[in-house]
């Protein structure tokens, strides 16, 4: 619906959602802009200077206490390739940790690696792949006790498509991704259970006509839903459209946010290594290599920039909300519809969050100013 309306929350839950004015007098109006489902991001290495890969109580509460600016309402902190045992003691921390109140919901961990393809490793240290052996993929499993959320893995490694099966069984959501897989590879994965593929263009066998490999694969196969990070300098602006074009209702925005998403330029960590923030408009983290090493993007930057190069509005905020929400089993997220949860956020006409809303509690922006009368 992009007309005017209003929503009325009962106990943190949407009750009602209509077009028109209310009957009676709003608590809160919104005087430009539009009202959007609260974001959803599937894959946040960490962001505000906080790295997800240290499974610290406190720093993953404040991270998740300063996303609702970028009206960012729910997340996946992901943790990349290290060795399994350093795995597992990160995903048994992150599994006790209580709900952060005031802050973005926690949906689980995403686990990208350790099962990955050497030749499209990216970012993550050669050192720590290994290959899916049952009781690497039963350690991390029992490890995370049931938070874990999305699984990213190389589908062509010895023993994944056993993987695959196992850990959709266990309730994750399995990613291709970081992998040199053929179309026929990724077929084989989506029979096993995969149902998504990771930052559809980066690090993976691209599409050849011959070959279309995870591209390829990616795009066409409707069972599988996209990643896609929608900074504009991992996927240059023709690839985000052919995305769009070719899998509607398939494509989730993600920010593959690094720890310096929110802050200066200068050197942070992902993975435990160092990257550098360069100074600039939207660039990503390099490693001192210069590999690109996640992004300093916004959740709704994301969607700006997809509607800057041609995508509809209601299409790049289904990509932020609820396709994603949707892939990961969270009907109750990622829409503005009565039993959903009253996670709502207020873009700006710039398409900037001005205030986020959780379970309807404000949690950022002018609380007096949105006064209704
Ligand atoms: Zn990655």
């Amino acid at each position: 619906m992009l007309a005017p309306g209003y929503v009325i929350v009962r106990g943190g839950r949407i009750a009602a959602v209509a077009q028109g004015r209310p009957a009676r007098r709003p608590d809160i109006a919104l005087p430009s802009g539009a009202l959007l489902p609260g974001l959803v991001d599937l894959q946040v290495n960490g962001c505000f200077g906080v790295e997800f890969q240290e499974p610290d109580e406190t720093a993953w509460a404040e991270a998740a206490r300063r996303l609702p600016e970028t009206g960012t309402t729910a997340f996946l902190p992901t943790v990349i390739t290290a060795p399994v045992g350093a795995l597992a003691r990160i995903l048994r921390a992150a599994s006790g940790f209580p709900p952060a109140h005031g802050g973005a919901r926690v949906l689980g961990i995403h686990l990208e690696g350790p099962f990955i393809s050497r030749k499209w490793r990216g970012a993550h240290n050669e050192r720590w792949i290994c290959r899916p052996a049952p009781a690497a993929v039963e350690e991390l499993i029992s490890a995370a006790a049931g938070h874990l959320r999305l699984v990213t893995l190389a589908p062509e490694l010895d023993g994944a498509l056993d993987a695959i099966g196992r850990l959709t069984a266990s309730g994750a959501v399995v990613s291709v991704g970081h992998s040199d897989a053929t179309a026929r590879q990724v077929a084989a994965a989506a029979e096993h259970g995969a149902r998504m593929v990771t930052h559809l263009f980066n690090a993976q066998r691209p599409l050849h006509h011959r070959e279309p490999g995870v591209v390829g694969a990616a795009l066409t196969d409707s069972r599988l839903t996209s990643g896609l990070i929608a900074d504009l300098y991992h996927v240059a602006a023709p690839a985000c459209q052919i995305a769009f074009a070719a899998a509607p209702g398939r494509i989730a925005i993600v920010t593959d946010a690094a720890a310096c998403a929110g802050m200066p330029p200068g050197r942070y960590l992902l993975g435990g290594q160092p990257i550098e923030l360069p100074p600039g408009d939207g660039a990503p983290p390099v490693r001192p290599d210069g590999t690109m090493a996640g992004s300093a993007l916004r959740m709704d930057a994301g969607v700006s920039n997809m509607v800057s190069v041609g995508i509809g509005l209601e299409a790049a905020v289904s990509a932020a909300t609820r396709v994603p929400a949707d892939l990961i089993g969270r009907g109750d997220l990622g829409r503005i519809a009565p039993a959903a949860a009253a996670d709502l956020t207020w873009l700006g006409d710039d398409l900037r969050a001005r205030a986020t809303w959780i379970g309807g509690e404000l949690v950022f922006g002018p609380g007096e100013e949105l006064r209704g009368h």
